[in-house]
């Protein structure tokens, strides 16, 4: 249920910004009355989340997405716990992906504190690529976990679709020394079962037909890598840690 209620407001904002840039690009100095008509609308439909959304003073085109957010939806705690096992300080992928694995390890005693709202930080702004091959064993081993989470056991777990689409990773030689170290990485992600292939130009342009191969030396080809919609995975591990100590 909670879930449900966390999908269907990440849905409500994607719906009203979409809807207040398409009002800003159309309309611009109209779009103040304009948002009162849709928001009486959208509130007789009783669709109220993104009808307050519209009506918010924030909802400015110079103003971050989450700022927003911020103002209409983060319901402020009446208290905190006074005792906890393990704090943890701050809700981004890290901080929740932390509160789930503890959880999932038998903590239940755990409180994450946020000082603004789930995904506010970094977290918000990446572009959500997962490419596994980096240059020490411990950022391979956990992006390797987080990608065996997002392909083989979230969806499992809570019946909703992370965000994950495995297109594959491509990385690009512009340079003899830049494709050695794409090599190195090729050789270290084999020690760690992550399949990869250093690709000529031209088997790089048979792959992704759109790209300018020309100034290339040769790309690193990692077809288990791909990319996720950050929120939604936040969201996702948050709410879960929530369903296994409730
Ligand atoms: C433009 C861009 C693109 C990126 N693209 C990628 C990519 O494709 N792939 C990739 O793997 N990485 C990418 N990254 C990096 C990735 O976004 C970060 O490594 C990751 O989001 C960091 O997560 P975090 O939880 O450590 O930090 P954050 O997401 O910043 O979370 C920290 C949280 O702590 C809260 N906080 C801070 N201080 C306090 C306090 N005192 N009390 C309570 N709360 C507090 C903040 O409000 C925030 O919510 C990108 C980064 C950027 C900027």
């Amino acid at each position: 249920m909670i879930l449900r209620e966390r999908m269907l407001k990440i849905f409500s904002s994607l719906i009203s910004y979409l809807i207040n840039d398409f009002l800003i690009a159309q309309f611009g100095a109209k779009k103040k009355f304009i948002m009162f008509r849709c928001s009486s609308i959208l509130k007789r439909l009783n669709l109220a989340t993104i009808s307050s959304r519209l009506t918010s003073s924030n909802a400015t085109p110079s103003s971050v997405p989450y700022k927003s957010l911020k103002s209409d939806d983060v319901s402020t705690p009446t208290s905190i716990p006074q005792s906890a096992d393990v704090v943890i300080i701050g809700g981004g992928i890290i901080g929740c992906s932390t509160l789930y694995h503890l959880t999932k390890l038998g903590c239940t005693n755990v409180v994450l504190l946020e000082k603004d709202q789930l995904t506010a930080g970094t977290t918000w702004h990446t572009a959500g690529l997962i490419w596994r091959l980096r240059p020490n064993d411990t950022d391979i081993q956990i992006l390797n976990h987080t990608r065996h989470l997002l392909n083989d056991v979230l969806e499992e777990e809570t019946g909703v679709h992370p965000g994950w689409i495995n297109n594959g990773g491509l990385f690009i030689a512009n340079s003899k020394e830049r494709l050695n170290e794409y090599k190195r990485l090729m050789t270290i992600g084999k020690a760690f079962g992550i399949e990869s292939h250093i690709l000529s130009p031209s088997e790089t342009k048979k792959l992704y037909p759109l790209m300018n191969v020309s100034d290339l030396y040769g790309t690193l080809y990692s077809p288990g890598d791909g990319t996720v919609d950050p929120a939604g995975f936040l969201y996702i591990i948050g709410s879960r840690s929530h369903e296994i100590w409730s």
